[in-house]
């Protein structure tokens, strides 16, 4: 198989990388994300400097439909209904794919990383939001319009606190890497990351830990609803604070506590993402095989 192109575009930064048929990333590149009219131009840009002929993934927070227009991203302010797929197509020649970033993470993770060989499968990435990915049936699901998996926008508590959506009480509020830091009291107390808080309760802080307890029992939740809704074999956890495998071990021993029927079925695996940090990149790589 041929090598394959892959660009994760997030808020401030782009990285491409060129995804040899094994897997293996061969080459790296990266440059800050341009503003909204010069996105596309700047994709390319991108991807000429990999120079590679092989098809081309690219991989973007906010919804994607099928056809690859972005109609709107959380990231990157003035982005609406823009052809990203179309337009990269006309300026590189060839072929392109775009998919919602987390899609790209789930196919890296399913292909290459914690979730190889599972029928049924989500990804679930704790970052500055949430974001989700699904396998189902042993394949990756994407919805009606291509919108399917944003999990973070899953309601858990009517009335609750405000999501930048515009609405009350989303997941994400309460178990992304963001809604850590803030149960551990924020920047004030000097936690900039939610790595900040998983490193102090790994080395013994009491109240920390209390923290991370908590925090871990609002992804046990969300998770719990995942699995009633899809009965997935492995959940995987991603993002920053996400992938620390201490997180995964904390959420599993709790999520029978959430789940329906716990007794009477196998637990979904609850396991730390693989990829790392380049995994939306590797991901559209891997699509881009089509
Ligand atoms: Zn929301």
């Amino acid at each position: 198989m041929t090598e394959t192109v892959g660009v994760d575009v997030g808020g401030t930064k782009m990285l491409g990388v060129v995804v040899s048929g094994d897997g293996s990333v061969l080459r790296t590149a990266r440059r800050p994300t341009p503003s909204a009219g010069a996105l596309v131009a700047g994709i390319a840009a991108l991807v000429a400097e990999l120079s590679s002929d092989g098809p081309v993934g690219v991989g973007v927070a906010g919804m994607v439909t099928h056809e690859g227009v972005l109609r709107s991203s959380p990231n990157l302010p003035g982005v609406a209904d823009l052809d990203v797929r179309g337009g990269l197509e006309s300026l590189t020649g060839g072929r392109v794919v775009v998919d919602n970033d987390a899609t790209c993470g789930l196919a890296a993770e399913w292909m290459l990383g914690s979730a190889v060989g599972a029928r049924d499968a989500w990804l679930v990435t704790l970052g500055t939001g949430i974001g989700g990915g699904l396998v189902s049936g042993g394949a990756i699901q994407r919805g009606g319009q291509g919108f399917a998996g944003e999990i973070g926008h899953m309601v858990v508590q009517r009335g609750g606190t405000a999501c930048p959506c515009g609405r009350l009480g989303c997941w994400e509020r309460y178990a992304s890497g963001t809604a850590l830091v803030r149960l551990a009291g924020g920047a004030s107390r000097g936690f900039a990351h939610g790595g900040d808080v998983l490193d102090g309760a790994r080395s013994g802080d009491a109240t920390l830990r209390a923290v991370v307890d908590e925090w871990s029992g609002w992804i046990a939740l969300g998770v719990s609803n995942l699995a009633n809704a899809t009965d997935p074999d492995v959940v995987v956890l991603g993002g920053g604070a996400g992938s620390d495998p201490m997180v995964a071990t904390a959420v599993a021993s709790v999520l029978g506590d959430h789940l329906y029927a716990p007794s009477h079925r196998r637990l979904p695996r609850v396991v730390a993402a693989r990829c790392g940090e380049r995994a939306g990149a590797i991901g559209a790589a891997l699509l881009a095989r089509g």
